[in-house]
């Protein structure tokens, strides 16, 4: 009989429950991963992810060769996978993190559980960072938080484990040609493994981050100042427990205060937004506020609709900062989280396209995808939740305020680098002669505004507004207070922007 430890997006060895649980019985013990079909098929993955996920299994391989031990990585649906190896082995016990993910992984693990229920094989699942699934309420939430977050690291010996190695089915062995791929390296995006998470780390609290906090908000310098981590988080490749020691550990330093104080605040966000999504899963597909089903968004079949989302997707909709944004986002996996926003402002607000035509495009391209995150965020900044201000971003202010020297936009939009500052940020203001000077042409070197901001701003922020009045909005932002917030002495709505 064996014991299988299941990776899933928890790749790596240290602060691992499930792991250091399943150290602690005598059976041999079986490291897996499951490459699943039904994911590389999934709308929100993309090659980049795999390519991740692959780097951080041959970190993990990396370790365990000191201990001569071996990771199992198998091709299959993950049903078939386990029921293969009982047959072969015997699964005494499984052990794994709770996946607080997007519905097919969520019907994939009802499947696993009915599996074990019918095969009388245990499952252990151990919680994911601070998120108590199934959670009813606030009350006492980010005490919790601090818990888990102090709590010992569950590191395990991993030359003490009673490792045990398989011999690989060729029907479990993954196809080369998708291998081929994703051992490709490609130095534009982050690399996976913890060996990366934990340099990345180092370096943040040794010398980038200092200015964290004063470049949050800059498009170019946040890919700079900013820890990240993200992509290490969401791939687990670090605990966000790991990152919060590394942070107290760094607490008392002379100048770094302000930006810990703002980077400890987005960890405890993390967990937050995933605890909300692990509450109301039905986010992956209708509003959070019900009463938003009906907002009056273009007809997704239209040619208008389908002309504004294909120019928002390519980065082709005549605002400098909105391309620049999605061009470097499609080559880096990467842009901060004002640009994120601002993106699905622009789509949602501006040119008006569903919310949900969108959310899985951006999910593709960050390399960082963590869906509880994505989703509560996407919605938050498309205004469907009702319960926080109303930012309708304009990007062009943006770019002046966030990109003053054009510097972020030049580098992705070559095609600009020719005109001077204001007609960066602004080409549709280029005279005619300055088309000549510039050997520049709008509307063929670089489209002409998809839309006239100005109006599209002004419709949005008056339906926006509309909607925030309807009783029915105003009842279920009630309910999304009392489910998702702490509950406040005061009965006041000071703490939206926590939601
Ligand atoms: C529409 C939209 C979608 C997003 N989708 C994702 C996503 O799929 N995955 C993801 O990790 N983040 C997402 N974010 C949040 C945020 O933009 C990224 O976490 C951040 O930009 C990652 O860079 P960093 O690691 O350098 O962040 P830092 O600023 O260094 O923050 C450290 C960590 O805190 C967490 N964090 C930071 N900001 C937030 C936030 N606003 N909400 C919750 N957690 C936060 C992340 O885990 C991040 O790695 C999204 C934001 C928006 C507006």
């Amino acid at each position: 009989m064996i014991d299988i430890v299941w990776l899933k997006r928890d790749l790596r060895l240290t602060d691992h429950a499930p792991l250091l649980h399943a150290s602690h019985t005598s059976d041999p013990l079986v490291l897996l991963y499951i490459i699943e079909p039904m994911l590389i098929n999934d709308p929100h993955y993309d090659s980049r992810h795999w390519r991740f996920i692959w780097q951080s299994l041959q970190d993990i391989q990396d370790q365990l060769d000191g201990v001569n031990a071996k990771l199992h990585i198998f091709f299959g649906d993950a049903v078939t996978v386990f029921n293969t190896l009982h047959h072969k082995h015997g699964i005494h016990a499984i052990y794994s993190h709770e996946e607080i993910g997007i519905e097919v992984t969520y019907q994939r693990d009802q499947a696993i559980l009915e599996w074990t229920q019918a095969h009388q094989i245990d499952w252990h699942e151990y919680q994911f960072g601070a998120v108590i699934r199934g959670a009813k309420h606030r009350r006492d939430w980010d005490k919790r938080w601090k818990t888990v977050m102090r709590g010992p690291l569950a590191n395990t010996p991993l030359e003490r484990v009673n490792w045990c190695a398989l011999t690989i089915d060729p029907e479990l062995q993954p196809p080369q040609s998708l291998l081929n791929d994703w051992q490709r390296v490609d130095t534009a995006f982050q690399l996976g493994g913890a060996k990366q998470a934990w340099q990345t780390l180092d370096d943040f609290h040794h010398q980038r981050g200092i200015d964290y906090y004063w470049n949050i908000s800059s498009p170019l310098n946040s890919r700079k100042y900013c820890s990240r981590l993200s992509p290490y988080l969401a791939w687990g490749n670090i605990s966000l427990r790991e990152m919060y020691q590394t942070l107290l550990e760094n607490w008392n330093k002379t100048g770094w205060r302000r930006s810990l104080i703002a980077l400890a605040s987005r960890l405890h966000w993390h967990c937050h937004f995933i605890q909300k999504f692990d509450n109301e899963h039905r986010m992956q597909w209708q509003p959070v506020n019900r009463a938003y089903h009906d907002f009056p968004y273009h007809n997704a079949n239209s040619v208008e609709c389908q002309k504004k989302l294909a120019a928002w997707q390519q980065g082709k909709t005549g605002y400098p900062l909105i391309d620049a944004s999605m061009r470097c986002l499609i080559a880096t996996g990467y842009i901060n989280f004002r640009s994120r926003a601002m993106l699905v402002s622009f789509l949602c607000h501006h040119l008006m396209v569903d919310w949900r035509l969108g959310v899985t495009h951006l999910a593709k391209l960050f390399l960082d995808f963590e869906p509880g995150i994505h989703y509560a965020q996407f919605q938050m900044q498309a205004g469907v939740v009702g319960t926080h201000t109303i930012r309708i971003y304009n990007p062009t202010k943006q770019a002046e305020e966030k990109d003053p020297s054009a510097e972020f936009i030049y580098q992705w939009l070559p095609e600009l680098h020719a005109l001077p500052t204001p007609l960066a940020h602004r080409p549709w203001l280029i005279t005619d002669m300055e088309q000549q000077m510039f050997d520049f042409t709008l509307g063929s070197d670089y489209p002409k505004p998809i839309v006239d901001i100005d109006k599209t701003g002004r419709n949005a922020r008056e339906l926006l507004w509309e909607y925030r009045h309807r009783p029915l909005v105003k009842k279920e932002s009630r309910r999304i207070l009392r489910q998702h917030v702490k509950p406040s002495k005061k009965k006041s709505s000071t703490s939206l922007s926590k939601v």
